[in-house]
């Protein structure tokens, strides 16, 4: 299993500074959860992670390599976003085996590793239909098999339920939950929402204005949070 870690990571977008020296290190196995304010980091945090965007300074590890300057696809990260555009012309099981054809793995291979990531995600039976035919939270699960069917060392997901209706988020966070047991792989998942991060993370990161205010795991953050700002984005009365 894979560990992630962060060094002094500094980035600007001209003269804005976005993120001002972030130290983290993301256990292996971990489920690890990057909460805070709109705009506060946490998307440009994980496309430094998996290598979308490059830093100003600072290092990224992963797996205790130094990835810094790695491609993307060097990496062994896969990321699931929010707008899951899926192939609206391919099957589901085209969808889920897209990046496997495009990497020319061999046809048994890639219909192998398919039918063990609709088992593990529960779309055997939908594998011939196309997207359109399918239900939201059907679409998600066919989207976070595009990234498992890679069989990365990490997961990246970038505020992954935030399109979906109350009653399929509260579904979809219990099925990832349940998904990072299953696997076993380091995962890191950003969110706005302090119910998910409170009910998901093994860990905790509250982001604030590029910088850590806090890390440690839900309990810790709510019984004792460091700054105002975690009281008051936990939601502790004190
Ligand atoms: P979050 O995901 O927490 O909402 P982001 O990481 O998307 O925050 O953005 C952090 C800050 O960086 C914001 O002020 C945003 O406007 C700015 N930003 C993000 N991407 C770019 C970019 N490509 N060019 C300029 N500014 C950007
Ligand atoms: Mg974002």
């Amino acid at each position: 299993m894979t560990s992630v870690v962060l060094e002094k990571v500094r980035k600007s977008f001209g003269s804005l500074e976005v993120m001002k020296g972030v130290d983290l290190t993301v256990d292996a196995g971990e489920f690890c959860v990057f909460v805070g304010p709109s705009g506060c980091g946490k998307s440009t945090l994980l496309r430094i992670i998996s290598g979308l965007e490059t830093q100003t300074s600072g290092k990224v590890f992963i797996d205790s390599k130094d990835v810094t300057d790695a491609e993307p696809s060097k990496r062994g990260i896969a990321m699931v976003f929010q707008s899951y555009a899926l192939y609206p012309h391919l099957t589901v099981a085209e969808n889920i085996g897209f990046g496997l054809s495009l990497a020319r793995r061999p046809k048994a291979e890639i219909a192998e590793r398919v039918k063990q990531t609709a088992d593990i995600l529960q779309l055997s039976h939908l594998l011939d239909r196309k997207p359109k035919a399918l239900s939201g939270g059907q679409r998600q699960r066919v989207a976070i098999g595009r990234a498992i069917v890679r069989n990365p060392k990490v997961f990246l997901f970038d505020e992954p339920l935030s399109n979906l209706d109350a009653s399929l988020r509260s579904q979809m966070r219990i099925e990832l939950t349940e998904l990072h047991a299953k696997l076993g792989a380091t995962m890191i998942y950003v969110t706005h929402d302090q119910v998910e991060a409170m009910t998901m993370a093994d860990k905790i990161v509250v982001l604030n204005g590029g910088a850590i205010e806090q890390v440690g795991t839900p309990m810790a953050l709510y019984n004792n949070p460091a700054t105002p700002f975690v009281a008051g984005f936990i939601g502790s009365p004190k």
